[in-house]
């Protein structure tokens, strides 16, 4: 079980820009073992962020996160490397992650032997074993990464995070780089591995279609903040918060594979100078005065669905 109990997690921005970002701000939610949490919103909203604060790649400056009851940023030595391999992160492009120089087993084998998960002689077949498991021929596993197409290079990555079998994955657009057919084919492969792997999965994507796919429960971001969360199928037919539903209306149907059309308006604004009160206020059809003054919180609007839109508040 993993708990982002923080009250507020905030990141520090470059040195090129020295302002304090609320790239993720009062965020808090949990992830009980085995479930899927698919984690959407628009690029810059957060959800990167705060992916890798939970794969442990970024340490927030304020807040906690929990994972089996204990705050990571507090555990040492054994505990602190048992929780660096049981948290594991699928990242975007598998191409600028695998090193072009070494041959796909050796990459996938390379962490096993460091931590001595398998010995030096057992690492080959484990190798091979693994990329049976996300569907490639072990013989492929003598190739360079270039030699991979889109969708087998995700396989790849996806090998390379579960050679340490971990217990959670945190996929960061994982698929995002592929065509929608092979999306589909990857997705699966998740969808399989969780089971028979009994993993856990933080799925984060722009992409409300995929993580639909894919998720038990989800939560949406909306420029660093958790705007709306609950149980995937009932938030995708009743979203509540008017920005779920302007992302829920932008889901490709399926017959045309087209948007039906864009109902959001208007660009991001910049997290580094966020509008006050509602964030989503200047692109919201049903803004209102309370909503440029104070920030929505967010409540529980239906059984286990969490909520921060004002109109809420008015029936
Ligand atoms: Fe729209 Fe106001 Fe609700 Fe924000 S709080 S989503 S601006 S109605
Ligand atoms: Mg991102």
């Amino acid at each position: 079980e993993l708990d982002m109990a923080e009250k507020t997690a905030r990141m520090l921005g470059s040195s090129i820009a020295p302002q304090t970002v609320h790239a993720v701000d009062n965020v808090s939610f949990q992830i009980s073992t085995g479930e899927v949490m698919g984690l959407v919103g628009e690029s810059g909203c957060g959800k990167s962020t705060l992916g890798r604060m939970v794969a442990g790649l970024l340490t927030p400056s304020e807040g906690r996160i929990l994972f089996r009851g204990k705050d990571v940023a507090e555990m040492t030595g054994a505990e602190a490397r048992a929780a660096a391999l049981d948290i594991q992160m699928v990242f975007q492009d598998p191409m600028s992650s695998l090193n072009p120089r070494l041959r796909v087993r050796d990459i996938i084998g390379e962490a096993p032997r460091v931590h001595g998960i398998t010995t030096r002689r057992e690492t080959a077949a484990y190798v091979e074993d693994i990329l049976g498991q996300v569907g490639l021929d072990p013989a492929m596993g003598k190739r360079y990464p270039h030699q991979f197409s889109g969708g087998q290079r995700a396989r790849v990555g996806i090998a390379r995070a579960l050679a340490v079998k971990p217990d959670f994955l945190v996929c960061d657009e994982s698929v995002a780089a592929l065509d929608v057919s092979i999306q589909a084919q990857v997705l699966n492969l998740f969808v399989k591995l969780r089971s028979e792997f009994d993993l856990t999965y933080l799925f984060i994507s722009h992409d409300l279609g995929v993580v639909e796919h894919i998720s038990d429960r989800i939560a949406v971001m909306y420029l660093g903040r958790l705007i709306e969360l609950g149980d995937a199928q009932d938030l995708i037919a009743r979203p509540n918060h008017p920005y779920t539903q302007a992302l829920v209306s932008e889901i490709p149907t399926f017959e045309t594979g087209k948007k039906t059309y864009s109902a959001i308006k208007g660009e991001i604004p910049s997290p580094l100078n966020p509008p006050r009160g509602c964030h989503f206020h200047p692109r919201c059809p049903h803004a209102h005065a309370r909503c440029r003054e104070e920030v929505p919180a967010l409540k529980e609007v239906a059984p286990g669905r969490l909520s921060a839109c004002h109109l809420n508040d008015a029936a």
